[in-house]
């Protein structure tokens, strides 16, 4: 993955400075493979009469002990200083060079290098660039007989997280940079929730898709982007707890379509934002609830019989994802729950099924969805290295322990990697990859252990080595102990796609105690530490933080936690 500190630093440098930099248009869709190198130019600062750039050049062909990259200019720019290469300009035309100590450039690699130039007028960004005599940016046409991945022009890439930056959303950012200790990780991507119809244009004077994307340019360059977008705001959202109700009642179907997807897929079909890679995670913890909250199961509640009857929750995925399919640089993620919860037998099935009907209901077709994200709204370990789903302990199963209770899956990687088989196997094209949501379940800290249980009983061993120190696995509201896990990382194991953090740590799950609100959002009692359960968490304790403010809302108690046990610890 390209994405380093300084990349993203240097994404929030234009940012925080606004300094306008135009940016190169890059192809859309073209097959990363099919590009033998790209060039990363920004502008980082910039005065009247000056300016400071980084540049980040990524080899994609066979490895190189020397390089050197060439641009022009159309204004009157000139170089006057460089770092980290040996810059020459001759007129228009610009040459920088490796120093001797940064030559070496493996298939893949990247260095970077900077300079501080003069201008006047404007300083538009260089169009074009090769690395030794290569033009980089550009897609060969897909016509590299040896490159049998290649998918040439037209066509989405295969992973769109692999050679890309994603995009740090300015307003989380600043939440967290406020934080003590908060800037270790301010310069992380997280998700831009649309969980309303107002925030297609910005709720209370913040920051609508438009200013999203517009932001996302710029923080683009010449490179690639993903810009990660959550399509939240289903009728009768939410239908098996209150604290993420939404604005539309059950019946408002038409509502979703009109006033909510059509004009979020108009605004991503703007040309101007081709060369971005838009993922969109679709309507998160929506279509399991049908599976596993209605009917004769002791967990169903009126509200999820209510969508399963009148159909919205399929009808509006549907429709989410043939409309936003029909974007070409759109990337839909369908919500698949976490382990924890479509992980046992009765549902791991079902739920796939579930996803198909509503992967092929009104207009769309499974070629619409590129993937599956899992873990969003729930903080499941990614690994749990002490104990396996096939271990036995004292004539038990582990699949006998209180706290696996005869799930099928003991964390939320292996699930991720079954549950994209299993997809494929009800017909979900061969291609797709999961995304995990690593953003709060790191379960460092203290309390972590650093080995197996005890091999008195099985529930010595499963309890004494679990990472994941929740009561019940059935918890999900702002749970005590928690920390950050994984950092965004693209291609981390085979079939997932990324870890990314899609709900921005910090931002509550739902209110500890009943606040009113006009965001339709409700109180629901697992929010509430005193809270003793139901059905879904077995009667268990809830485990949330006391004083939680609604959810969306900034929860600094709970963010200082996250940071505090974080996984790999800050
Ligand atoms: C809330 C949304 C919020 C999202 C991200 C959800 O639980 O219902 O309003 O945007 O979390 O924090």
């Amino acid at each position: 993955m390209s994405r380093t500190r300084t990349a993203i630093l240097a994404a929030m440098a234009l940012v925080a400075g606004a300094t306008g930099a135009a940016v190169a248009a890059a192809p859309a869709d073209v097959g990363i493979a099919a590009i033998p190198c790209t060039v990363d130019y920004k502008v980082q600062s910039q005065w009247s009469t000056g300016f400071t750039a980084a540049v980040t050049i990524t080899n994609n062909s066979a490895a190189k002990s020397s390089w050197a990259v060439k641009w022009s200019y159309a204004g009157n720019q000139q170089v006057t200083s460089g770092w980290n290469a040996k810059i020459t300009q001759s007129g228009t035309a610009v040459t920088a060079a490796n120093e001797t100590y940064n030559g070496t450039l493996a298939t893949g690699g990247s260095v970077s290098f900077g300079f501080n130039g003069s201008y006047s007028g404007t300083n538009a960004l260089p169009t074009s660039f090769t690395l030794d005599g290569v033009t980089c940016n550009v897609d060969d046409g897909g016509t590299d007989p040896t490159d049998p991945t290649d998918p040439g022009t037209g066509t989405r890439v295969d992973n769109p997280y692999a050679g890309a930056r994603v995009y740090v959303n300015p307003e989380w950012s600043a939440k967290a940079a406020a934080e003590t200790g908060g800037s270790r990780i301010s310069s992380q991507p997280t998700g831009v929730w649309l969980d309303r119809i107002a925030a297609i244009n910005g709720v209370n004077g913040g920051m609508g898709l438009r200013a999203h994307l517009d932001a996302a340019l710029q923080q683009k360059g010449t490179g690639e982007l993903v810009v990660q977008l959550v399509i939240y705001n289903l009728p009768g959202r939410d239908c098996a707890a209150l604290a993420s109700n939404g604005e539309l009642g059950p019946t408002e179907i038409d509502r979703y379509k009109t006033a909510y997807i059509d004009p979020i897929a108009a605004i991503l079909a703007d040309t101007k934002y081709a060369g971005l890679r838009i993922v969109t995670t679709v309507e998160i913890d929506s279509l399991p609830n049908l599976v596993t909250n209605t009917g004769s199961r002791p967990t169903a509640t009126p509200q999820c019989d209510v969508m399963k009857a009148n159909g919205n929750y399929i009808k509006g995925v549907g429709y989410a994802l043939g409309k936003l399919g029909d974007v070409p640089n759109v990337y839909n993620y369908v919500d698949a729950g976490h382990h924890g919860w479509i992980g046992w037998d009765d549902n791991f099935g079902a739920s796939a099924d579930v996803f198909k009907q509503a992967a092929t209901a009104e207009g769309a077709t499974v070629g619409d969805v590129h993937g599956f994200i899992t873990n969003t709204a729930n903080y499941s370990a990614l690994k749990e290295n002490n104990f396996t789903i096939n271990d036995t302990v004292a004539g038990k199963s582990v699949r006998e322990s209180k706290w696996v209770d005869w799930n099928r899956y003991t964390d939320e990687l292996s699930f991720a990697q079954a549950f994209r088989n299993q997809l494929v196997t009800v017909g979900f094209p061969s291609g797709i990859g999961m995304l995990i949501d690593t953003s709060r379940n790191g379960w460092g800290g203290s309390a972590r252990p650093a080995g197996p249980g005890a091999t008195t009983t099985v529930d010595t061993y499963v309890d004494g080595g679990r990472y994941d120190r929740r009561i019940h696995v059935g918890n999900w509201c702002n749970q005590s102990g928690a920390g950050l896990g994984e950092r965004p990382t693209a291609a981390p194991a085979t079939g997932i796609d990324a870890y990314v953090w899609m709900k921005p740590p910090g931002e509550s799950d739902g209110s500890s105690t009943a606040i009113p609100n006009d965001e339709g959002k409700g109180f629901d009692r697992m929010c509430d530490p005193t809270y003793t359960g139901n059905p879904r968490n077995n009667n268990n304790l809830s485990g949330a933080l006391a004083n939680s403010p609604l959810s969306g809302h900034w929860f600094s108690a709970q963010f200082q936690e996250l940071m505090r046990n974080a996984y790999p610890a800050l």
